[in-house]
């Protein structure tokens, strides 16, 4: 490739930036002979060892990217963007002026939401998957010149949410991690100052996101689907960011709260699914060449059903592997991996909690609210350590939803879930809620009755 040489380059430097050295491109260069004479404006080839990887073009790095922002903007993954570019070493280290490889950007418009293909996919699997008819899928895929063949790593357009408010996030569908990782995309996009992080990955890799409303330097945190059956909380906590979003936009007022002066005063952290790995499992049931494949059946007790999974696909409980009496919740629970209730080896010893713990010692949180499903219960203590407060604030949440508040006497309290280390660890106000009534998982019919009971929470938590 030709590039021109700035003000400042040296070709040490240049050689850095491409990933070759000073001699292979003075070997490509035989008009440059003096290596320490390079000038502003002159054109060099740059050798390129190998070309770069099929369906790839360069990105040169810009002041103020991170890889992140970078693998949002071309609609892929974080990870992925990595496996494009094996040679950096350290992701979080990359200056502008570096050059990356990038995916080639078609199909998928720059408003659009984007999906990555899966092994196993099919364009009927993915329209249900987002809830758009396979004829509105095909046709905003005209890149896709045989819809029964799709290719693993191929990325697909999926039709709405270009632009119309209250649109992107659908809460009429099996809401998955594609689903989150999709609408975050298109979240940003629209809503630019919506800002997120990856805070982790799960066992298999997902990324685990941490999006933020709000500027203020007073910091909340809501997380959900810790438990993979209990999935239905991670739609309700999107569904708060879009209209949250919205409403910040609008400027109005929103269930009789000031979004803006929130959004002002507060930052609003959200962790929509702590369990990728289980919330998949759950949904899409055990699939041929999924890890723990043999495990899996044996935790499960040699059953295919995995309705009633709550742990992460090592079979470990995440809510019960946190550093509030941990040794309890281990005897408690099953001596080994289960669908639910083992507490794990060691406190934290799954990514996944890690993560969530990580997180929480990382920022100044005044209040988390940690959403489960389901009995429209609000769990509020732990070994009665809660501050004072606590109670009134659990009085207003039980107020504005209709649950019933509860202080679970410490001889019958569970162990190692979060709001009893956050609780146990800061003091301060910590809350599981659980939302619907039924059976796990809830079925999403239920979802706009749960909408109604946790809207006014979520926002008068901010506020408090
Ligand atoms: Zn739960």
């Amino acid at each position: 490739m030709e590039y021109t040489v700035r003000p400042g380059d040296t070709l040490f430097q240049i050689a850095k930036r491409f990933g070759v050295t000073v001699d292979a491109i003075l070997a490509a260069n035989p008009q440059i002979t003096n290596a320490n004479m390079i000038m502003p404006g002159q054109v060099i080839t740059i050798p390129t060892e190998e070309a770069p990887p099929s369906g790839t073009t360069q990105y040169t790095v810009k002041p103020g990217d991170t890889l992140f922002k970078i693998a949002q903007q071309f609609g892929i993954t974080l990870n992925e963007l990595l496996r494009l570019n094996p040679q950096i070493s350290d992701p979080s280290r990359i200056s502008p002026g570096q050059v990356i490889n990038v995916p080639v950007q078609a199909g998928p418009p720059p408003t659009g939401r984007v999906y990555i293909v899966q092994p196993g996919d099919t364009m009927y699997g993915i329209a249900r998957r987002f809830g758009v008819s396979l004829q509105e899928l095909i046709a905003a895929n005209p890149q896709i010149s045989d819809p029964s063949r799709l290719t693993p790593g191929q990325r697909i357009s999926i039709p709405g949410g270009e632009g119309v408010p209250g649109e992107i996030v659908r809460t009429n569908i099996t809401y998955g991690h594609a689903n989150v990782m999709a609408d975050l995309m298109a979240l940003r996009r629209r809503y630019p100052f919506i800002s997120s992080m990856v805070i982790g990955n799960s066992v298999l890799g997902r990324e685990l996101v941490a999006i933020r409303l709000g500027t203020g330097p007073k910091e909340i945190h809501y997380n959900g689907a810790h438990h993979a059956n209990e999935w239905i909380t991670t739609p309700l906590l999107m569904k708060f960011i879009e209209e949250f979003a919205r409403n910040y936009e609008e400027g109005s007022s929103w269930n009789g709260f000031d979004v803006r002066a929130i959004f002002r005063s507060t930052s609003i952290w959200i962790v929509p699914m702590v369990n990728p790995d289980g919330v998949e499992l759950v949904q899409r049931g055990l699939r041929p060449g999924q890890p723990f494949y043999n495990e899996l059946l044996r935790w499960n007790g040699g059953s295919t059903n995995f309705r009633g999974w709550k742990a992460n696909i090592r079979g470990v409980d995440l809510n019960r592997q946190y550093r509030a009496n941990w040794e309890l919740a281990r005897r408690a629970g099953p001596p080994g991996p289960a669908p639910a209730l083992y507490a794990g080896p060691a406190p934290e010893s799954e990514p996944e909690t890690k993560a969530i713990a990580n997180f929480t010692r990382a920022h100044n949180f005044r209040l988390v609210i940690a959403y489960h499903t389901q009995g429209e219960i609000i769990f509020w203590n732990y070994l009665n350590l809660a501050p004072t407060e606590s109670r009134s604030i659990v009085n207003e949440f039980s107020r504005l939803s209709g649950y019933r508040a509860v202080s679970e006497a410490p001889e019958v309290a569970a162990h190692g879930g979060y709001k009893d280390w956050f609780i146990l660890a800061y003091r301060r106000p910590g809350f599981t809620i659980e939302v619907g009534r039924g059976v796990n998982p809830l079925p999403i019919s239920q979802f706009p009755r749960i909408w109604n009971s946790n809207v006014r929470v979520m926002l008068y938590a901010a506020t408090v």
